[in-house]
């Protein structure tokens, strides 16, 4: 299938080619031809799936381009307000369309006006329903989309959303894209959608093949060194490094900044001009470190993210797919890295299940292990350079007084000495260990049987707590390096 099957007229095929798709994601490829059909749609499938483009391009080539807003996107967070106006900016503007975004935090008139000359508008519900109720502005929109669902409804929006769908006209066509359908969801579509169509993009679809899971199986207080570690080798270019908690964001922060990285964080209640900006030097690539809550980093859409690390993996699925979908995006490889502690093991066999993926597991390389890899690195830039004239002025210097030899020892040694290898010797688990760890957490019978959305709950469970006592002794017997003692008690110095 390609988009010319869609018969859109020629300004879209226009934008759709500026964009670059090639063809159509298999939830365009469904969820396109009901849309034009007039249908009202729910539409499930993961994130990096291509949902915008999905509601985006039938909806604007229904639209007449008449002033007035035809078209209302209502999505849970401002970051994805910014993001799914900008695409829809790209799809619209070679037709003319106009789009304005709405969400808190910034002024009231502005914004107001904006929204008087757009064709289409983005909003998060907070700020419309406040718009709505104050009866600052009036909608009537022939075509309403209310994207991520289920993270509206996970936020606490279900009655905002309800109130603001009293506002609309009731001759519309409501489109619905959520990554999972919990039963309030459900029933909110029995609401405000009239005898929709559905598309649903099965786990096997979606599941994206560019993204390499892995996990390393450590102590509770040796994730900070492994951390560090896996970043030193892995060298990514940029990456995500997911917390549960805010607290945990700028306690890493600081301490991946003191390790002489480039680090910025990202919260959910960071000002807004802040947050613009942090993300703006990520996509620059100014950072090369993002330090994330689930929230802060929702839909958070930068192509060439190389690695995103799980500090801890998350308490559900949703969040796993969500957090893994930030790499591997636009047809580019990924890697997916997540530290668990043995009695996290069996959080790593659910999300296993519930997402029907594998994450294989790995050992922390050891110092030497980076030092080689470095050095390899460094063997194959020497292959790779070009000789510039002014290094060659220097060796002819060096060579009043030296062969040419110990020049070259000299100069390695000075390279060599600038890649250090950071953060101490990690312990980790080996192998077979991690092996046995595994078959235990696959026979574990009882405790974590209603993970799936049950947030925080996992933590407090006394059960799992002392029945992964077992893994840890066995974990602290192999330990092999004598500092251990002392690992942490620095660093927590430092927040
Ligand atoms: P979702 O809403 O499902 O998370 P997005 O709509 O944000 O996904 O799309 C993810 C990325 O994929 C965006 O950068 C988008 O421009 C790109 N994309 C969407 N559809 C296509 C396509 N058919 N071909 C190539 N890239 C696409
Ligand atoms: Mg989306």
């Amino acid at each position: 299938m390609t988009f010319s099957d869609f018969n859109f007229k020629e300004t879209l095929n226009q934008a759709i080619n500026n964009a670059g798709f090639k063809e159509p994601s298999p939830v365009q490829a469904n969820a396109i031809p009901l849309i034009l059909e007039g249908h009202d749609l729910i539409g499930q499938a993961q994130t990096g799936t291509g949902k915008t483009a999905a509601f985006g391009l039938p909806v604007i080539q229904q639209m007449s381009g008449d002033k007035g807003v035809e078209a209302l996107v209502i999505v849970p967070t401002r970051e994805l307000a910014m993001q799914v106006s900008d695409e829809l900016f790209r799809f619209g503007k070679t037709a003319g369309l106009k789009t304005a975004t709405v969400y808190g935090g910034t002024p009231y008139n502005k914004q107001i006006d904006r929204i008087k000359q757009a064709n289409i508008i983005v909003a998060t519900p907070g700020r419309l329903q406040d718009l709505l109720m104050s009866k600052k502005i009036k909608l009537n929109p022939s075509f309403v989309i209310l994207d991520e669902a289920d993270e509206m409804l996970d936020m606490g929006f279900l009655d905002e959303i309800k109130n603001i769908f009293t506002f609309l006209p009731q001759e519309r066509q409501t489109l619905m894209f959520s990554a999972t359908m919990p039963k309030q969801i459900k029933i909110l579509a029995e609401q405000i959608l009239n005898n929709p169509k559905s598309v649903t993009i099965t786990k096997s679809e979606r599941t994206n093949t560019d993204i390499a899971q892995i996990f390393y199986v450590v102590a509770d207080y040796e994730r900070d060194d492994a951390l560090l570690r896996l970043i030193d080798y892995k060298n990514p270019n940029k990456c995500i490094i997911f917390c549960r908690m805010k607290k945990e964001v700028d306690r890493l922060s600081s301490y991946m900044t003191a390790q002489g990285f480039k680090v910025a964080a990202l919260h959910g209640d960071m000002e807004q001009k802040q947050r613009e900006h942090t993300i703006r030097s990520f996509k620059q690539g100014l950072v090369e470190i993002f330090i994330a809550t689930d929230v802060a980093a929702r839909g958070l859409d930068v192509n060439d993210v190389s690695h995103v690390f799980n500090y801890h993996i998350p308490f559900d699925s949703e969040s796993y797919v969500h957090r893994i979908g930030r790499t591997g995006r636009a047809g580019n490889k990924g890697e997916a890295i997540t530290l668990v502690s043995p009695n996290e093991l069996r959080t790593i066999k659910r999300i296993e299940k519930d997402v029907g993926t594998v994450m294989v597991s790995e050992v922390i390389p050891t110092r030497q292990e980076v030092q080689t890899r470095k050095d390899d690195d460094l063997l194959s830039k020497i292959a790779n350079t070009e000789v510039s004239s002014s290094a060659k002025e220097m060796v002819k210097t060096l060579q009043h007084d030296l062969d040419i030899v110990t020049i070259a020892h000299l100069l390695a040694t000075i390279v060599q000495k600038e890649i250090d290898v950071k953060g101490k010797d990690i312990i980790g688990l080996g192998t077979e260990e991690v092996k046995a760890l595994i078959e235990r957490a696959k026979n574990f019978k009882g405790g974590d049987r209603n993970g799936g959305r049950g947030r925080g709950r996992n933590r407090s469970r006394g059960g799992a707590r002392r029945r992964s006592h077992g893994g840890r002794g066995r974990n602290s017997d192999h330990r092999s390096g004598g500092n251990r003692g002392s690992r942490n008690g620095g660093k927590r110095n430092k927040n």
